[in-house]
């Protein structure tokens, strides 16, 4: 028997008890008793549920610098929230027993309501919730219950998300956040359809749009050696920041080490970092910060 998972927001029903899933770009069409590509989001006779809404697998209290957020509210803790499930195939994943994992669903698992979760947090004296670890775009309708149970408790609520989102599904989620920390996985289309099967556009749109609404936004760069760094695409990321953002948006460049499919790259030498600071510094940019060294 399958278990009861929470009705899904964006979608729409086919014929034959199909369903269109428009929550990602993806816009998966599944069958009766499928799940979308990101595993979390099953067609039970034509109707979508979110198989991830109050189960999350991985709870944790965290600095929120960890997240990493360098300039929103600095030196407190957040409640990291997290789920199985992801709407990208990224082969340079470092958390891909969580994103590639499956519910059981003959297990009853632990459900943790959105009012739960802000009382946990409160609890343990964060002062927001972080959705994060997997991709919260997925468990979307979990994210935007949560926030508002947390805004009424006084906490901030952040995502730290891969921005793969459609525009009609952002105009829900994003105005309920305070804060998104977006991951640039390489600024060409290239990269992202050889390396995480998806495409870069949606990702720049979810970016912008984001800015636009005034939230705290911080962008997060792996920089993978010989795949993603090189001169011409950091050069174009900047400029492409400081055209349609402005160049104090923080940024962190981060080191990657080899995980999941990518083991035949090596760790991104520190000297890389230091070389892409300062050249992000020379063209104005004034908020940049290093990871994993
Ligand atoms: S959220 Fe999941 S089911 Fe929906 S379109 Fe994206 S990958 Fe497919």
């Amino acid at each position: 028997m399958y278990r009861k998972y929470r009705e899904a927001r964006w979608y729409s029903a086919l014929a034959n008890k199909k369903v269109r899933c428009y929550l990602c770009p993806r816009e998966c069409v599944i069958s009766d008793m499928q799940s979308g590509f990101c595993s979390v989001r099953k067609n039970v006779e034509g109707k979508l549920y979110s198989a991830a809404y109050g189960f999350p697998v991985a709870l944790q209290i965290d600095p929120i610098e960890k997240k990493p957020f360098a300039e929103f509210m600095p030196g407190t803790k957040t409640f990291s929230i997290g789920t199985y499930g992801c709407n990208l195939n990224c082969f340079f994943c470092q958390n891909y027993h969580l994103s590639r994992g499956h519910y059981n669903e003959k297990q009853a698992g632990q459900y943790v309501s959105p009012e739960s979760a802000a009382q946990l947090a409160l609890k343990n004296e964060c002062r927001s919730i972080a959705f994060t670890y997997n991709e919260p775009t997925i468990f979307a309708e979990y994210c935007i219950d949560t926030a508002r149970e947390a805004r009424k408790v006084g906490l901030a609520s952040v995502l730290v998300t891969n921005g793969y989102i459609t525009e009609r599904a952002a105009q829900d989620l994003y105005p309920e956040i305070d804060a998104a920390n977006i991951d640039m996985k390489g600024f060409s289309e290239e990269f992202y359809l050889s390396m995480t099967g998806t495409h870069l556009q949606p990702v720049l749109d979810a970016i912008k749009y984001l800015y636009k609404l005034g939230k705290h936004l911080e962008i997060t760069n792996l920089l993978i050696p010989g795949k993603n760094d090189s001169d011409e695409l950091i050069e174009t990321f900047l400029d492409w920041t400081a055209k349609n953002l402005s160049a104090e948006v923080p940024i962190h460049f981060s080191a990657f080490h080899p995980d999941y499919k990518l083991h035949d790259v090596p760790h991104t030498p520190t000297e890389t970092l230091h070389k892409i600071k300062e050249k992000a510094q020379s063209i104005g940019f004034s908020h940049i910060y290093l990871g994993n060294i």
